[in-house]
């Protein structure tokens, strides 16, 4: 097993770094365009405490499909496993992450799960607050809180009006949802903003590694102890980043990988090692499906190399 050291981190990216070829930048985010499309970068933080980095590790880039992951986290604290998922499924799915198809057939016309466009915004449904404004004011402060940086993990409100402006199909999605009375009206307009705007908070790898070892420590703040969600909230949301978390891919990341990831089409990943390591990825030339190619390749070396997957034989009894 390889030991993790800056220099073994910047080996990663050496290697990794060629499969960006393999990808395209998104055109439509501001900020990001095709001269980032070779950048690569990686921070891991472990239980320890200790920040291991290599390469573009300094870009700010969207949290875009992450957001996902920290709406289900709000979601289930406010109002809990069985409210949350009366609203959406925890059913993994083959299509891509914004398809329309699946509400129109599937059981109940729920989405599959939280983590595809049409899950993430009927889940930003069930975030208290009394307006989006109150709402994504006490998500962004979460996130500052776990990320213990309130400087540069703030809204983009360039990337936010773009998201607004590119949202036909996230706007065709929260309509069918009110058509099918899984959303009233006042819901479908509040989530799709909520959704915006969340997906507009822009981030960098380190913030991103220190979500993973949010998830990886079960919920806790390691610095102050305080345990900002519950436990066992935490486990079902890592538990549906293993089955969902990279879209149709989830199964392959399963088990090439082995961990709980999360993907946002800026080319950013969040992997949570549980009880041992946070990841943030950021590569943004990304794949058909929605995740960083290079990034991918990353998680793969990782998980060898560090014996990351959580199916791993070392504990024969
Ligand atoms: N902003 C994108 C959307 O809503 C986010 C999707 C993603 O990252 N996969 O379609």
């Amino acid at each position: 097993m390889d030991k993790l050291s800056n220099g073994f981190m910047e080996e990663v990216v050496k290697a990794c770094r060629p499969y960006t070829a393999q990808g395209e930048v998104i055109d439509h985010i501001p900020g990001l365009d095709q001269s980032h499309a070779t950048d690569l970068g990686v921070t891991i933080i472990t239980k320890e405490g200790d920040v291991y980095s290599a390469g573009e590790d300094d870009c700010n880039f969207s949290l875009q499909s992450i957001s996902k992951v920290i709406i289900l986290l709000m979601a289930l604290e406010d109002f809990g496993k069985e409210v949350v998922f009366q609203k959406v499924d925890m059913e993994p799915t083959d299509d891509f992450f914004n398809s329309i198809s699946n509400l129109e057939n599937y059981e109940g016309h729920r989405p599959y799960n939280p983590f595809i466009n049409s899950g993430a915004i009927a889940t930003a449904s069930l975030v208290n607050g009394s307006t989006v404004e109150e709402r994504f004011q006490r998500i962004l402060s979460f996130l500052q809180t776990i990320t213990g940086d309130d400087e540069k993990v703030k809204l983009n409100e360039e990337v936010y009006r773009s998201e607004i402006k590119n949202g036909a199909r996230n706007r065709s999605l929260a309509y069918f949802m009110e058509s099918t009375g899984v959303l009233s009206n006042r819901e479908a307009e509040e989530a799709l903003d909520l959704y915006y705007r969340v997906n507009s908070i822009d981030v960098n790898s380190l913030a991103l590694a220190k979500l993973g070892f949010f998830l990886a420590n079960h919920g806790k703040i390691s610095a102050t102890g305080s345990q900002l969600i519950q436990s066992r909230h935490v486990r079902t949301v890592k538990a549906i980043m293993l089955t969902s978390g990279m879209y149709n891919e989830s199964g392959t990341y399963a088990v090439d990988v082995g961990f709980p990831l999360k993907s946002g089409v800026s080319g950013s990943i969040v992997g949570a090692v549980p009880g041992r390591m946070g990841i943030g990825i950021i590569g943004p030339s990304i794949n058909k499906k929605g995740n960083s190619v290079a990034g991918g390749q990353v998680l793969r070396m990782l998980s060898e190399k560090l014996r990351l997957n959580i199916f791993h034989d070392s504990t024969i009894v």
